[in-house]
């Protein structure tokens, strides 16, 4: 079979085969008919069949739609059994804040809007950089195949084939929809099906939740408010075939509402509200929201405490951890907590990791390896690997900077590749195995 890129001669693919053995590519066999595709493609070329993403990508901030920060890759050895082997070194123009991963692509973003591309499979090769048209301040997304980036001036869709291409290479967006002065986008992007969701500040007591819809086509339609307030939560949500659904809370003097909106039937669909009852008091947004299935996870001002919410009937269905400052969720009854003395594992095993003795601290989210490690990005620089199932044994240490005292600003695991990134800019990949 032929190489599906341009300008690649090799005409003896097989299907075994991940990438081209000529070109380097990642190669993506379609399901229905075994035509090689382009790993970025959307359909399959022959029968038109739509391409799925790679489950273990990392599409938008927090893993993926959900916010849970979980790779669901297994690692074949034990937690005991692996090491970190350092594999390269990259440097952007400024702090690295945030990490996507794309079908063997990694896509790092740098604060003042510098965009590096990284071929995983090619000798972790770079294969494209540019700039967005400013600083960017919300965490940029992918869905099929287009890169949605927020600056502090607009709103902007890439095609990634269109950046990855080797005959007409454009970095210039699809399409760019400028934004009020006085509006930054904040958070996270979030695309879904047609429509694109993000949060807009105003100034501290006035933020929007604004969607794009037609957001595939090169025309999309002007930005329209979903909601406003003094308080908007960020944005989760389920993408399966079952469940289209997303999740934001909202707050007003009285009340705490959540906000569903189903996709399933219908593009630009209604949101259904439901007061949250018996909540401890106001939310604190700052924290991001997550949801797995119909279970959402939202933290509370009172003692700052995490809550699982029952989506369905809007009732508080489990407390926690008091004192959260991030967290990840490796399924709906376990969470790994930073809390204000380091880490706390919420599941069947209940530990405290006291980080506060050795003066160190977390304050980013933690990445999970799936039954193997927990990943927490500190303060000073490393990172400390923890045994998923026995956390309070010795974690082992990954040193990011050359400096000593560089926060760890990203982080992220692709299959058994770990990517951080950190506040000058220093971004280091390595194998875990
Ligand atoms: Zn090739
Ligand atoms: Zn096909």
């Amino acid at each position: 079979m032929n190489c599906p890129y341009d300008n690649c001669q090799n005409n003896d693919i097989n299907s075994r085969q991940q990438y081209c053995q000529s070109c380097y590519q990642p190669i993506f066999f379609c399901k229905q008919c075994n035509q090689p595709n382009r790993n970025y493609a959307v359909y399959c070329t022959n029968c038109g069949k739509n391409i799925p993403p790679n489950k273990y990508d990392c599409l938008s901030f927090k893993g993926g739609l959900q916010r849970t920060n979980l790779n669901h890759f297994k690692i074949a050895k034990n937690f005991d059994e692996c090491s970190v082997t350092p594999q390269k070194t990259i440097q952007l123009d400024s702090a690295c804040i945030s990490i996507l991963v794309y079908n063997y692509y990694l896509f790092l973003f740098s604060f003042k809007g510098e965009i590096r591309i990284i071929n995983l499979l090619n000798n972790m090769q770079q294969v494209q950089r540019f700039n967005a048209d400013d600083k960017i301040y919300a965490d940029p997304a992918i869905s099929e195949g287009t890169l949605y980036v927020g600056t502090r001036r607009s709103i902007s869709a890439y095609s990634i084939p269109a950046i990855l291409s080797e005959e007409n290479i454009s970095t210039e967006p699809r399409w760019t929809i400028p934004l009020q002065n006085n509006e930054v986008p904040m958070k996270a992007m979030v695309p879904i099906g047609e429509r694109l969701y993000f949060n807009i500040k105003i100034n501290s007591q006035y933020q929007k939740i604004c969607a794009i819809n037609n957001i595939k086509t090169g025309n999309p339609d002007p930005i329209i408010q979903i909601n406003a307030g003094p308080g908007v939560s960020s944005i989760a949500g389920n993408w399966s075939e079952k469940s289209k659904k997303i999740f934001f809370f909202s707050e007003t003097k009285n009340n705490i509402t959540l906000h569903t909106a189903d996709h399933r039937e219908n593009k630009s669909p209604k949101i259904v509200s439901k007061t949250i009852h018996n909540a401890p008091s106001g939310c604190d947004f700052r924290i991001p929201i997550a949801s797995i299935g119909r279970k959402v996870f939202v933290t509370f001002k009172h003692k700052e405490t995490l809550y699982r919410i029952d989506s369905d009937t809007g009732d508080l269905d489990q407390k926690i951890c008091e004192n959260v400052k991030e967290y990840a969720l490796a399924n709906a009854n376990s969470a790994f907590v930073v809390n204000s003395k380091g880490l706390y594992f919420h599941g069947t095993s209940r530990q405290q990791i006291d980080l506060s003795k050795q003066r160190l601290s977390v304050k980013i989210a933690p990445y999970i390896l799936n039954n193997c490690a927990v990943l927490a990005g500190l303060q000073n620089g490393t990172v400390q690997i923890y045994n998923y199932f026995n956390p309070t044994s010795y974690p082992k240490n990954w040193d990011i900077s050359d400096r000593d005292n560089v926060a760890i600003t990203s982080l992220v695991a692709y299959q058994n590749i770990l990517i951080a990134g950190n506040q000058e800019g220093t971004v280091k990949l390595a194998y875990w195995d």
